[in-house]
């Protein structure tokens, strides 16, 4: 079959094998041109085949010679389907990984389950006596309990209808979007689902079953932005979830003190990813930011991001965080300078002059890659075989 993309609006349908495996052969290349360092990490990723989690899981692996187990929920391919990207990116991350030495397994399964959670316990068990990093890395746009019930995130606002321009994704013109309000329900389930609740039942788990060192680290994403998309993001129904995250830092570090388990939050930076682009507004001001951080050299993706926090935020011997005990890796995106060209060009954009103030191109570029389409060296003209 002759793989082609199908967009519908944020998501694409299919994904290309060969261009999955270039985007993480790409990344690989980043990570190995920085340099090495020694290392014997052990390090879960509970969200590790695509976006922040497949970056921090190449980040680990060839930058500190990390063995790897990942947890991810993707679509194996079918006869008239493709699998999906993050499916691809897992089998080509392994494929490298192993063929460089690197212990890397992953298990395909809802990181919300206790099934799963045995599953990486066993897995850890048997193949690597203890994890002594956890990296939580989950977007998910709904949970299943224990109980069998299901609870929906949504992306609303929190204190009132809020009107702003936005990206059309279907014809790239700037068009007004309103996000309605949240109800109680919506937000109390959005905290449930994006939340720190699972991250913490992570970490007991692990804990009960012994299978986490004494002082190991745990990290989880978070997102702050601009006073711009504080009414969808920051103070809407996802920010609620990502201020019960940080809550949630604080207390497994306290639960666990006497393990020394420490737990952060790291605030990363704006990217293109299957979970940001479905996120109102977000992708105008994404395109913003990519060309003023573009002009100014500045620039990150999430290999960019991930190689910074492990190299300069977040190693053996320093770890950088504010006054509220966070890593600030939208450090250069939240730069004054930064957030007022972006203000600036967000206030001038309109469908007629729209590239000369955003980079819609390099939006859907890094949207492309993401589902392994649009790179230059590989052959989209091939049969590729699904199953
Ligand atoms: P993503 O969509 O690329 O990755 C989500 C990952 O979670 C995938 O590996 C997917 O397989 C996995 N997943 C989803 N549901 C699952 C389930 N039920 N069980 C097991 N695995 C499941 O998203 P991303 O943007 O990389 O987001 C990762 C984290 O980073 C999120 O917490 C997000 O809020 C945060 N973050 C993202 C941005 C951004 O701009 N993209 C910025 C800051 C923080």
């Amino acid at each position: 079959m002759i793989i082609e993309p199908k967009v519908r609006g944020f998501i694409c349908t299919t994904a290309h094998p060969d261009g999955c495996m270039e985007n993480v052969k790409k990344q690989i290349e980043y990570t190995k041109n920085k340099g090495k360092k020694d290392g014997s990490k052990k390090v879960l990723i509970i969200g590790s085949s695509t976006g922040y989690g497949l970056a921090a899981r190449i980040a680990v692996t060839y930058g500190e010679g990390a063995s790897t187990l990942g947890v991810m929920f993707e679509k194996e391919a079918t006869e008239r389907k493709t699998a999906s990207a993050g499916w691809y990116n897992t089998v080509a991350f392994e494929e490298f990984a192993r063929k460089d030495g690197y212990y890397a397994k992953s298990i395909n399964g809802d990181a919300f389950s206790k099934e799963v959670k045995d599953k990486v316990i066993k897995t850890i068990k048997e193949d690597l006596g203890k994890v002594d990093m956890v990296i939580y890395s989950l977007a998910a746009p709904k949970r299943k309990t224990e109980d069998g019930t299901i609870y929906n995130s949504t992306l609303k606002t929190t204190e009132e209808v809020f009107t702003n321009k936005s990206l059309d994704l279907r014809n790239n013109t700037v068009v007004e979007a309103t996000i309605p309000m949240a109800n109680e329900k919506e937000i109390e389930d959005t905290i449930k689902v994006m939340g720190g609740e699972d991250w913490k039942q992570w970490i007991e788990s692990l804990v009960e079953a012994d299978v986490i060192e004494r002082d190991a680290i745990t990290i989880a994403y978070s997102y702050i932005g601009p006073e711009l998309t504080y009414p969808v993001y920051y103070n809407g129904t996802i920010g609620m979830a990502k201020k019960d995250l940080y809550n949630t830092s604080l207390d497994i570090t306290r639960e666990f003190k006497d393990r020394g388990i420490k737990a952060y939050i790291s605030v990363n930076k704006a990217i293109v990813t299957q979970a940001s682009s479905a996120i109102p507004i977000v992708p105008l001001y994404m395109s913003i930011l990519y060309k003023v951080m573009k002009e100014k050299n500045i620039h990150e993706g999430a290999i960019e991001q991930m190689n910074r926090l492990f190299r300069k935020k977040l190693s053996n011997d320093v770890i950088v965080v504010d006054k509220k005990n966070r890593i600030r890796l939208d450090d250069y995106e939240m730069r004054e300078d930064v957030q007022e060209q972006v203000m600036e060009y967000w206030n001038k954009i309109n469908s007629q002059n729209i590239n000369d103030f955003a980079d819609v191109d390099g939006y859907w570029n890094d949207f492309y890659n993401m589902f392994g389409f649009k790179f230059d060296n590989v052959d989209y003209t091939k049969d590729i075989k699904l199953v």
